[in-house]
């Protein structure tokens, strides 16, 4: 009741704020959802209060794909010590793909000072547009997969060229991922084409949208993406490669009361002064090839001996 009283006196700034906000009690049940909060996760207030925060709902993870809503929450934390917290959390939209977000936990504490429950606040980090931006870019020059509304195949391969006449030029090292969705057949298999093509667009969007700007991604084919990572060096591209699996791997298709899901395997490469587009996408192919072989769902990242060693990190 408390908690509805405090959000009742604040309804109208509540429902004005840009960024999203919502409330919970200190069960973390939810009490309130703002306009901004349904904008930018799809779900309606209708659809989600009353609910708890815990219940399949935004499932919050970090960037290892670990999911929050048990020891990691930070509305939990701020419930628990009455103190206000930040974190960068990556939730789930109602279509199924992953967004990053910067989280603000802050206490509501009911006329006695004690912790009556919590708001969290929240903004897409301009990530949405950004991409809606690039799509219109791509489209415009007839560089994108209509589909999957990422670049095309092209896209990619004009990329490439690119890159490696910027490091020729300027020394700025980058790396290219090669991304394949596992046993994509037995998804298309089970429950149709229609519904296998709506996951390559989730694949397609977990990844732009946790990509960096400056990143470029595209439709090599089929169920197979690449990125191009640039200002990287080997701790970075093997961090964005590790992440892109994880959200991946915590995105899915809402099916009923359950969720498509699918993972991906990837082979991760770096630049190197030699290298070609062709001899590039070779590399990363066949480390690709190397993390299917290894069972799936992880990440091979060739190391500057030129050897390769796949990096298993699958979350339970
Ligand atoms: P693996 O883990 O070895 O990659 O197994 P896989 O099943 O993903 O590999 P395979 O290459 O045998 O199958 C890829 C499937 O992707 C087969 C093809 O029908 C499907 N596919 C390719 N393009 C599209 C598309 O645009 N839409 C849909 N729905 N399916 C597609
Ligand atoms: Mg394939
Ligand atoms: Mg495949």
């Amino acid at each position: 009741m408390e908690v509805e009283r405090e959000v009742e006196q604040h309804r109208d700034l509540l429902d004005s704020l840009y960024d999203a906000a919502y409330c919970v009690d200190r069960d973390r049940r939810i009490t309130y959802w703002n306009k901004s909060a349904e904008a930018i996760t799809g779900y309606t207030a209708s659809d989600v209060v009353g609910k708890h925060c815990w219940d399949n709902i935004l499932v919050h993870v970090d960037d290892q794909g670990t999911r929050l809503c048990g020891k990691g929450c930070p509305l939990a934390a701020t419930i628990r010590d009455g103190v206000a917290r930040e974190a960068k959390v990556y939730l789930r939209h109602q279509d199924g793909h992953r967004l990053p977000v910067l989280v603000r936990a802050s206490p509501l504490r009911d006329r006695t000072r004690n912790v009556a429950g919590a708001v969290e606040i929240f903004n897409d980090n301009s990530a949405q547009d950004a991409l809606t931006e690039k799509v219109e870019e791509l489209e415009d020059a007839a560089l994108l997969d209509p589909l999957t509304e990422v670049g095309n195949r092209r896209h990619i391969e004009m990329r490439l060229r690119d890159r490696l006449a910027e490091m020729d030029r300027y020394d700025s090292p980058f790396g290219v991922l090669f991304m394949d969705i596992d046993r994509f057949k037995v998804v298309n298999d089970t429950y149709g084409h229609d519904v296998g093509d709506n996951v390559l667009r989730m694949v397609a969007k977990t990844l732009a949208l946790n990509l960096r700007p400056f990143d470029d991604l595209g439709r090599w084919g089929g169920e197979e993406f690449v990125a191009i990572v640039g200002r990287a060096d080997e701790a970075d591209v093997r961090s964005i490669a590790e992440r892109c699996r994880a959200l991946v791997e915590q995105s899915g298709i809402p099916n009923g009361s359950d969720y498509i899901r699918v993972t991906i395997s990837i082979g991760a490469t770096i630049a190197e002064p030699r290298d070609t587009a062709e001899s590039l996408l070779i590399r990363a192919d066949q480390l690709m090839y190397q993390s299917k072989t290894a069972g799936r769902n992880c990440v091979s990242l060739e190391l500057h001996d030129s050897t390769a060693a796949p990096v298993q990190r699958r979350a339970e």
